[in-house]
Order: C-alpha cells, then sequence, then structure tokens
C-alpha cells in the first residue's frame, strides 16, 4: 500500500448488523473463530516460509509455486497460476458470483536481497514480513479455517495470490484478473489483505499517473556553441510552468517531481535531460486534467528554449525535442456511501468491538474500485512496521481479531443459511 490518510466514517446499518451478529453467534463460526486461536503457530510458520521465497517484482514464479503448494493441501479446488504469475484456489458455493480473498505476493526488494527471515517470541523479522507475508498468511489462515468448518455459504469463494502490487509491477496481477473474462464479471466482491492491522478500511483508491519526461538537443561546449538550446534549461522551464498549476484540495490532487537527471560537465552544453514526475488524485478526471497541464507545460517549455536560442543566430536552427513516457498507471475510483461491503465491513466492525477508520491509499483494490466493483483493502491483523526496509517486522499479537474481521466479513457477502 502506498501513503493514505483518514477520511471521515458514518453510522452502521441495522439490517446487516444483525445478520452478521446471527453469523457470529453460529456454532460453526464459533469454532472457526477459535481455530484462529490454536493454529497461531501454524499461521506465523506459513509467513515466514513465504516471506524466505524471494518474490522481486517481476519474479514472483517461486513464490507463486510455493503458494499454489499450500492451496493445494488445504483442498482448494481449481488451484492454477495464470500467464502472470496469480495463484487462484476455488472455495466452491451455490451461486456464480465470487467474493474474491487476495493478497499480493510480491515485495519491494531486488532479488539479491538476503531474506533472513526469524521469530522471537511473538515477532517475526525480515524484509517483506508484514507486506505482505501478513496478507499471504491472513489468506492461508482463512482457507484454513474453511476447510475444516461446516459452514456452507452462498457464494463461492475465489483466493488469488496475485503478482505485481509494487512500485513498478503497477498492479499489473490485478489488472490481468479484472481483464480475464473469468473473472472480470464474476468476482462480486473483493476483499484485498495488504499488510498488518485491523483498524482501517481503504474504501477510496488513490490513483496516480507517473511520467518520465525526456528532454533531447544537439549537446556542444558551453563556449564555442553557446545559443545551442540547452535541454536542462528547457526542462526548468517546463517545471516552472508546471508548478504553477492550480489544483483542488477537494477532491486531494498533488504533484510532483521526484527526479531530475541530465548534463555530463559543467563546461558542456547537455544533450539530455529528464525528470519523473508523480500525479495523484482520488478523482481520475482530475488526473487527465494534470496530465494535459503536464504536457503543455512541457510544450511550453521546449518551445520557449528554442525561441531563445533562436535569437542568439547559431550556424544553423538546432532544436531541443522532447519524449513524454507513462511509467505508471493506477486509476482512481471510490466505494459508494450505500456500497453493500461498506455496510458489511462496519458491521462487522461493530459486532467484533473493533474501532477503523476508513482511508484513502492506493491499492490492488483500486483496479475493481476504477471499474465500478465493490472493493476493500484491509489488514491481516497483528501489527507491523517498516514496511519497504530490511528492518520490516510483524507482531503476532491480535492477529486473531484481524482474521476474524476477513472471515465474517467474507461469510456476510457470501450469505450463510440458518
Ligand atoms: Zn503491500
Amino acid at each position: 500500500m502506498e501513503s493514505s490518510r483518514p477520511v471521515a466514517a458514518s453510522d452502521t446499518y441495522p439490517t446487516v448488523h444483525q445478520e452478521v451478529a446471527r453469523l457470529a453467534s453460529l456454532p460453526e463460526v464459533r469454532a472457526a473463530f477459535d481455530r484462529f486461536r490454536s493454529q497461531e503457530s501454524q499461521f506465523a510458520l506459513w509467513q515466514m516460509e513465504a516471506t524466505r521465497v524471494a518474490a522481486p517484482p517481476f519474479g514472483e514464479g517461486a513464490r507463486g509455486a510455493w503458494l499454489a503448494e499450500r492451496f493445494r493441501d488445504l483442498g482448494l479446488n481449481d488451484v492454477h497460476v495464470d500467464e502472470v504469475g496469480n495463484v487462484f484456489g476455488i472455495r466452491p458455493g451455490y451461486g456464480n458470483r465470487f467474493v474474491a480473498l487476495s493478497a499480493h505476493i510480491d515485495t519491494v526488494f531486488p532479488a539479491a536481497t538476503p531474506l533472513n527471515i526469524r521469530q522471537q517470541g511473538s515477532r517475526l523479522y525480515g524484509p517483506g514480513v508484514s507486506d505482505n507475508g501478513a496478507g499471504i498468511a491472513a489468506m492461508l489462515a482463512v482457507a484454513s479455517v474453511l476447510g475444516r468448518a461446516r459452514i456452507s455459504h452462498a457464494s463461492p469463494f475465489v483466493f488469488i495470490g496475485n503478482v505485481g502490487e509494487e512500485g513498478e509491477g503497477d498492479l499489473r496481477g490485478m489488472r490481468h484478473v479484472f481483464a480475464t473474462p473469468r473473472w472480470r464479471d464474476a468476482i462480486a466482491y473483493s476483499v484485498v489483505v495488504d499488510g498488518a492491522g485491523a483498524d482501517t478500511v481503504v474504501a477510496e483508491a488513490l490513483g496516480s499517473r507517473r511520467f518520465e519526461v525526456i528532454v533531447r538537443g544537439p549537446g556542444g561546449h558551453s563556449w564555442t556553441d553557446f545559443g545551442t538550446p540547452n535541454p536542462i534549461i528547457a526542462l526548468a522551464r517546463a517545471i516552472d510552468v508546471l508548478s504553477q498549476t492550480p489544483v483542488p484540495a477537494s477532491p486531494k490532487t498533488t504533484f510532483n517531481v521526484g527526479v531530475i537527471r541530465g548534463g555530463t560537465s559543467v563546461n558542456s552544453i547537455p544533450e539530455s535531460a529528464s525528470m519523473r514526475v508523480d500525479l495523484r488524485s482520488t478523482s481520475t478526471a482530475e488526473i487527465d486534467r494534470l496530465e494535459r497541464a503536464l504536457r503543455l507545460a512541457l510544450e511550453e517549455g521546449v518551445a520557449s528554449e528554442n525561441g531563445a536560442a533562436a535569437l542568439q543566430k547559431t550556424r544553423k536552427p538546432q532544436v531541443v525535442q522532447s519524449e513524454i513516457v507513462e511509467i505508471g498507471n493506477r486509476p482512481a475510483g471510490e466505494l459508494s456511501a450505500d456500497a453493500r461491503l461498506l455496510k458489511v465491513i462496519r458491521a462487522v466492525d461493530a459486532q467484533l468491538g473493533n474501532t477503523a477508520q476508513v482511508q484513502r491509499a492506493s491499492t490492488d483494490a483500486n483496479i475493481p474500485l476504477s471499474l465500478g466493483r465493490e472493493a476493500i483493502a484491509i489488514g491481516g491483523g497483528g501489527s507491523g512496521g517498516g514496511a519497504h526496509t530490511l528492518q520490516e517486522w510483524f507482531d503476532c499479537n491480535g492477529r486473531e481479531l484481524g482474521l476474524r474481521r476477513i472471515l465474517l466479513t467474507m461469510l456476510a457477502l457470501s450469505g450463510v443459511g440458518e
């Protein structure tokens, strides 16, 4: 998950609340809750085992194979890996619209990162142990207790270990799931488990679009070729224009120039310069508007640098040219205030005495939300910290609450008879 900030949560809904209370009191559901406590050491083992298998961006195959084995061991049906590496397992129901429970299996860590995963008391340490070892463990824990319970739910469940959530993965795994005819319209609800905790509900998808902007020119000697248009100056002019673009406070919209590169030496007119730009909003229309502003700013920066160079009367007309390459695109979207999924998770939290804030963030839920489907991202319970660093940790205390929350949500979405 990427950065987030809390927004207001509101009241709960009586009928859904009654249904959740009924489910929580069923003997089989209570037995499943108990297993979440008694099986904790197994969940921690799975979490460490999963995290010890390297899963860098675009290199999730080995971890996917490990997960497919666990899905088979747990008795899920139709366990398979798709063309991009997403792992699927099904628990059948009566209907044909699925409730999906997914966890991304990729990490931010390059293949050579030492994966020293260890346990001290209730704490697990090592890169990826929480993000998303906690999500993978939660998915396995839920599949595991359901495998032993006699709970017949109406909608079938599909468990998905998906690739490509982090960074340049750009949500490619989830994107592929929702581009596949078999799943595109068959998934009615998506519950994404990302990281630790039980105190948030991501119901708003923060969209982002990222660009590499490159300006190229003939280059030359700073003294003898003076007057040749300068890519760094063209870029600087473009940044100056972009920086003056107004953005609304609501929907919150931001832009950033995060990386700038270019040039070879102090006495050379550079042959190229580049920058990386990040545009974000909860509104796709605002991101579109910012993209147009970026393109106009670049045209203006290049034109004014070329114009300035022309005034220097160089021997032959020389110009800089620009190129914009999209390097990331996470679509925006949000769950409508009357979405069933939002009512269910609020009722579940009320039932469990859990306090959670609705947040906006960039997660796998962006993809279904951008398509107008119901989706949320929540944590796998316990607590964690140091995500995306080698000092990452996860504390198993309180995992049980997160697991109960996930199970009850799925059962309420699916429908369970008397
Ligand atoms: Zn994550």
